[in-house]
């Protein structure tokens, strides 16, 4: 039985974080000067060099860290009957229900989750108000099991999910719709109840190639990447020459019609997935499912996150390709939301390409002097969403002990958009040529920016709140003895030291 998170629980701090990564040059409204376009977004300046840092480190820690792990890039566009193969066309939708009064749109299964959540919410809050009133002979698990009303809302959970999923399961919308009317759920807009049916509605984008305009031009952008890895399974076990167990990674577009497209960079109509698909021996996949969970959440945790940031979420109801899946969940400042998804998706994906394209799928194992389909797991994690994570968990305001305030993303170094910033004390005497001399010594290593605009103060500031690790400072006596000050963000200590040593310092901090 899964848990649901708090609602909107700290909306101030998401606002800010919004807020900030516009005025930092993070991320923008996509098309902004024509007032923008819906769940659509930019990479700033500094957004796409932290976009690039993380989408790295992850093809590091899965490429170049596995020996068994090749890259592929595929195309966005597919065949389209790659998309019947993979049962998009027919199922990848989600349930809608509109209403009336605020003419808003909203997907079924959100406003019963966020019911649920509600309920999540009332059983947290009743442990917490038990354990200040029992103090530390509180035992948190006995009051779970016993108390009347965490079992209430324990039980209105749990028959609701049943019933959800058992509705959605039959296709039966009608029941859905009954469900909602059954929780009494209003419209957080217009507070009514007044709802519309409850439809399917597809959420693949489509276009058309070539010039007319026939059926058979119809083709999609690609929901996920992971078909392009099915597609080129053979091309890349062949030419590779690839022993299973083995994976094909890629990071890439994805695009998906999104009803519930509020929440920033979190829910987009266009984003960026790495997903890994690892390609095992029938029988063995729960085994590489597990393995492949704790690597998953290890890597979560290496970016200095603390673990209590993230949780599971095993799945209620499994996709139509799964026979096990689970989320990684991570504490946004709007909840705990998903962020990877971990699925054992069977051979489905491979059989049905292989129907689909009468061309035989298949592996020849030398040890079992056999042939199969191989069976996979699927890692499937966000670009943006992680970009979301590590921002909104570096995002600090900090109050100083001189009484000012500072806004300082203490992000992980090895992720800083800028490594290193050069700044001479004064723009004249000799100081920016100096400075530059050094920059042109370290911008080939890392990303530097040199900066002589504006008092030393506010451009520390500045790169306190871009979240650079490290800012050089030459004064005059760098121009007597070759040393400069370093100063470092999160502790704002300054220390001389020889230029020569600035490189070997900033390598070690961001090194990871
Ligand atoms: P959700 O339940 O939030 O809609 P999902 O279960 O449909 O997500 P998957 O199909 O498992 O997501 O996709 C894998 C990952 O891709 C997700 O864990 C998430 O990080 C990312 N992702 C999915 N949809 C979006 C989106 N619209 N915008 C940004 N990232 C997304």
């Amino acid at each position: 039985m899964a848990t649901f998170a708090p609602m909107a629980q700290n909306e101030e701090i998401f606002k800010k974080i919004i807020s900030h990564s516009k005025e930092y040059g993070f991320v923008f409204p996509s098309s902004e000067i024509y007032d923008g376009l819906s769940a659509v977004y930019d990479y700033g300046q500094n957004g796409v060099e932290l976009k690039n840092n993380i989408r790295q480190y992850w093809w590091k820690s899965m490429v170049q860290y596995h020996e068994n792990i090749v890259g592929l890039d595929a195309a966005i566009f597919m065949h389209p009957t790659t998309w019947k193969a993979s049962g998009h066309i027919d199922a990848f939708s989600d349930p809608l229900i509109d209403n009336r009064d605020s003419k808003k749109r909203y997907r079924a299964d959100v406003l019963v989750e966020d019911q649920m959540a509600k309920w999540q919410d009332k059983i947290d809050k009743e442990a917490e108000k038990a354990a200040k009133r029992f103090g530390e002979t509180f035992d948190k698990d006995q009051f779970l099991a016993t108390n009347g009303r965490v079992l209430e809302y324990k039980e209105k959970i749990e028959s609701t999910t049943k019933r959800f999923y058992g509705a959605m399961e039959r296709n039966d919308l009608a029941d859905v719709k009954k469900l909602i009317e059954d929780l009494e759920i209003v419209c957080p807009v217009s507070g009514s109840r007044n709802w519309t049916d409850v439809r399917q509605f597809n959420l693949m984008f489509s276009t058309s190639m070539g010039s007319v305009s026939e059926d058979s031009n119809v083709i999609y952008l690609r929901p996920e990447t992971a078909q392009g890895i099915f597609v080129n399974y053979l091309n890349v076990q062949k030419t590779g020459r690839m022993k299973i167990p083995f994976g094909i990674a890629q990071t890439g577009k994805a695009f998906r019609n999104e009803i519930v497209a509020r929440q920033f960079i979190f829910r987009m109509r266009e984003f960026e997935q790495m997903e890994m698909q690892y390609f095992v021996r029938p029988g063995t996949e729960l085994e590489w499912f597990e393995y492949w969970k704790t690597e998953r959440m290890k890597w979560h945790q290496s970016l200095g996150i603390p673990a209590t940031k993230y949780r599971w979420h095993p799945h209620d109801k499994l996709a139509h390709y799964a026979n096990a899946a689970i989320d990684i969940e991570f504490e946004f400042p709007i909840g705990f939301k998903e962020l990877e998804g971990i699925h054992s998706r069977t051979d489905f994906d491979l059989k049905a390409h292989q129907e689909h394209s009468g061309k035989k799928i298949q592996y020849f194992d030398p040890e079992l002097n056999e042939n199969y389909v191989p069976y996979v797991i699927e890692t499937s994690i966000g670009l943006d969403r992680t970009f979301l994570a590590v921002l909104s968990y570096a995002y600090t305001e900090e109050k100083l002990e001189d009484g000012s305030e500072r806004v300082v993303l203490r992000l992980p170094s090895m992720l800083a958009p800028v490594k290193c910033a050069i700044l001479p004390l004064v723009a004249k005497d000799g100081l920016p040529e100096k400075a530059r001399e050094i920059m042109d010594t370290v911008k080939y290593d890392f990303m530097c920016q040199y900066e002589e605009k504006d008092s030393i103060g506010k451009r520390y500031r500045r790169h306190d709140a871009i979240g650079t690790p490290y800012c050089i400072t030459v004064d005059h006596q760098t121009l007597e003895d070759n040393t400069v000050t370093i100063r470092d963000r999160d502790t704002m200590k300054q220390e001389r030291i020889p230029i020569e040593k600035i490189g070997e310092l900033v390598r070690l901090k961001i090194k990871g």
